[in-house]
Formats: C-alpha cells, structure tokens, sequence
C-alpha cells in the first residue's frame, strides 16, 4: 500500500476533496456533533473516511473540512494517507471485531504524529456485516454506510439467477439499512419470455427493491441502473463470480460526466488492477469512479454469508410475515404446529410451495447463526426444540 501523505500546501484541494464528493451527507453533522458532545475530549479531531482496510492498517481519505461547521478547533489535514491505526485508547475500549473501523467508515481522527490515528468512529448509517469464519459471535462489518446494494444476477440461462440466493441476499440486504437494487443482467442472452418471467419472480420476491434487467454489454437498460444512484452515493455490488459485476462497474464509471477537478481522474478511475485484483487481495476498498459514485468492494461481501436477525428474514416474505400473525403460537416454527396458518394457506394454495421451503431454509440457517452466536440463545433454542418435538410426539399419540 502506497504511504502517501499530502498536507495542504501540497495538494491542490479541488473538488476531489470536499466531503460531499466522498460521501459526506448532511446528516453526518448530526452523528459528529452527538459525538462531539458525549466525548469533549475529541473536539480537536476531525473526519476522515476509511478507503482501505489490510489488517491494522487503514487507508484514510480526509476531505476539506475549513469553513465547515463544527470545525472549529481541528487542525486541518486534507489528502489520502496509508498507514493509519487506531489509537490506543481507541483499541483498549473496542469490544469486538465490529467495533474496529471498517470501509466506508466516518472517523474522526488527530493528526499530531503525522499520520492520522483513528479516535473514533460516528455512528454508521448502514453497515454490511458477516459472522467471521471460524470464530463465535463475532460480527465483522464488511462495508459501512452504504447507500445502495446491487444484487448482481445474470440471466444467461445457467444457474445464475436463483430465486433461493435472491431471497438469502436480501435479508442481508434489509439488514443493513440500504436501499437494494436488483440487477439482471446478461439480457442479451435471455429470450423475451425469459426476461419477463426473470423480472416477474425478482419483483414478487422483492416488492420494495428497485429491479432491473439489463445488459452491461449491448448497454441495453443501464439508465436503470445509473438512476439507482448518483455521484456522492455509496454502493456495494453484490453477486457470484462472472455474472458481470466488473461490467457494470465500468458502466457505471461512465453513466455521469465528472464534475470539474480533474486530479480526480488519477484516483478516481477504476484501474484495471482495481478489478483484476480484487481476485488475489483480502482487502476490502472505497474507490471513486469518474462519475463521481463511490463504490466498496470487499471478497468477503461478494461471497457473502448470511448474517442478521429474524425481523430481516421476516421483512424478505413479507407475506409470510403476515400469516404469521395469525398462528397460534406466537413462536410457530410453521413445521406442523397447530393452528398455524402459514401451513393452512400452504395447502389451500394461497402461499406458494417454493416460497415457503426457502423461508424454512433460510430460517434455520439464521437459527443456527443466532444458536451459535449466543449460547444462552442456543440454551433457549433447545429448550424450544425440545418442546417442539415433544408436542409433535403428542399430536402423534393424539392422532393414534
Ligand atoms: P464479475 O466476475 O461479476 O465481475 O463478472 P465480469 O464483469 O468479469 O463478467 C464476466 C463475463 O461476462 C465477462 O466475459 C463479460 O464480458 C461477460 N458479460 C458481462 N456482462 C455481460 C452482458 O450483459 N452480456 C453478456 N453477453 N456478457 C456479459
Ligand atoms: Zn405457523
């Protein structure tokens, strides 16, 4: 990783360097200013946004922030620094993974030792999180206030699009707080039946995401795609291997025509080594494209692993939800309880067969998650269980 260090003197601060061409929102005035009020003490730090994540080090970029409200006291650094660690207070009082900067991040950081070091983190917006593998209840956020997710398919008539990793991706989707773009693309190669059919089943499954189909390659559709987001936005693309995400990177490089400052263009464009290496490199990165979108990429969000609570596998069937409310028991696992009416709207065929064994699925791996992440919620769990199949035995004998 580059130590790249400008001060002021050095860099031309253009309109690369404002916070809003990084992704700075009106509302993060709020978050700072909460946090200037429940630590005085970081009064003389200021914001920074974290690009680069490589274990303990991180990429930092620190708009210009003179003239800004609250930025008052703060010694000015503007410029993109490597390098950069959290303090040690700041490590000292950290509880787990979750709480170390991720990219995306807002931090406020001092810049007395040259390099930044990273005080604190404001309040994410949304955050993209993931069970770490091998290790108990430990969250890690992958990618921290993003705007919006696209969930990448490819309608090329293999396994690409499944409704089964639909489903499964937007729970995470929900989860985090962003707003969730689904994209088929490849529509080139899909008939017009195909296609409509496609788009039927991403709209049943995702009544309140944006869903398009499109085609990064005969450039069909991707005003869709642009529209979803514009320059200052954060998004995180989303999909297996080949369904296009590179493709559409690039597109989206070229949807918006960039503002003046043109330093921006150096850092701004996606590199090809950004793309190819993305393969072999563990680090997840914020880069800028020419269009002024930010976008964080990361291995771990692109070979996603389910992570979140039952309210977001709840907010992905939402029908299901609603027939929920009228079990009789308030914690019906819809698996042959009685009086549920998830499995009565199954057999009367008001809720579809494949929607209500993907929930099942989906539900027991998030049970599992929360099993494992908690063990007193794993000690509740085979309490449940137990109950579960002791009931089942005695509707047996009922039966009898
Ligand atoms: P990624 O692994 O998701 O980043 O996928 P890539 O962007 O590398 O694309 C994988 C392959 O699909 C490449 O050979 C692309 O040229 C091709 N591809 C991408 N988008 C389209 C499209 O809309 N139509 C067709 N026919 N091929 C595409
Ligand atoms: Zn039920």
């Amino acid at each position: 990783m580059s130590r790249t260090q400008s001060t002021i003197a050095e860099t031309t601060v253009n309109e690369a360097f404002t916070p809003e061409s990084w992704g700075w929102k009106q509302d993060c005035y709020a978050a700072w200013s909460a946090l200037l009020d429940e630590k005085p003490e970081t009064r003389s730090f200021v914001p920074a946004r974290v690009t680069v994540r490589e274990r303990h080090d991180y990429e930092l970029v620190c708009p210009d922030f003179r003239g800004r409200p609250l930025f008052e006291s703060a010694p000015a650094i503007v410029g993109r620094f490597g390098g950069a660690r959290v303090s040690g207070r700041f490590e000292f009082t950290a509880a787990g993974p979750a709480d170390f900067p991720a990219p995306g991040d807002w931090v406020l950081v001092d810049g007395e030792a040259g390099t930044p070091r990273i005080q604190a983190i404001l309040p994410r917006r949304s955050a993209l999180s993931r069970a770490r593998a091998g290790t108990v209840s430990d969250e890690q956020v992958l990618a921290s206030n993003v705007d919006v997710i696209f969930l990448v398919f490819a309608l090329d008539g293999g396994r690409n699009f499944l409704l089964r990793f639909l489903e499964r991706a937007l729970v995470v989707a929900r989860n985090s707080g962003a707003a969730c773009c689904v994209v088929l693309n490849k529509a080139d190669l899909a008939t017009e039946e195909e296609r409509e059919r496609a788009l039927d089943e991403a709209r049943r499954a995702a009544p309140y995401a944006n869903v398009v189909a499109l085609s990064a390659k005969t450039g069909e559709g991707l005003e869709g795609l642009s529209a979803a987001i514009s320059s200052g936005e954060t998004g995180c693309m989303l999909g297996k291997s080949g369904v296009g995400k590179s493709a559409l990177v690039n597109a989206l490089a070229q949807s918006v025509v960039p503002a003046q400052g043109h330093s921006l263009a150096r850092e701004g464009r996606v590199r090809e080594d950004d793309l190819r290496g993305r393969h072999t490199t563990t680090s997840s990165r914020l880069y800028r494209l020419d269009s002024g979108i930010l976008l964080i990429d990361s291995p771990g969000i692109r070979e996603l692993k389910l992570w979140g609570d039952a309210e977001g596998l709840e907010g992905a069937f939402p029908e299901i939800a609603e027939l929920a409310e009228r079990c009789r028991f308030a914690d019906c696992a819809h698996e042959g309880e009685p009086g549920c009416a998830v499995r009565d709207a199954l057999e009367s065929g008001a809720l579809d067969q494949s929607r209500y064994r993907a929930f099942l699925d989906l539900a027991k791996e998030q049970a599992w998650i929360e099993r494992r992440s908690d063990d007193r919620a794993r000690r509740e769990n085979d309490q449940k269980w137990k109950q579960i199949s002791k009931l089942q035995k005695e509707i047996k004998k009922e039966r009898r």
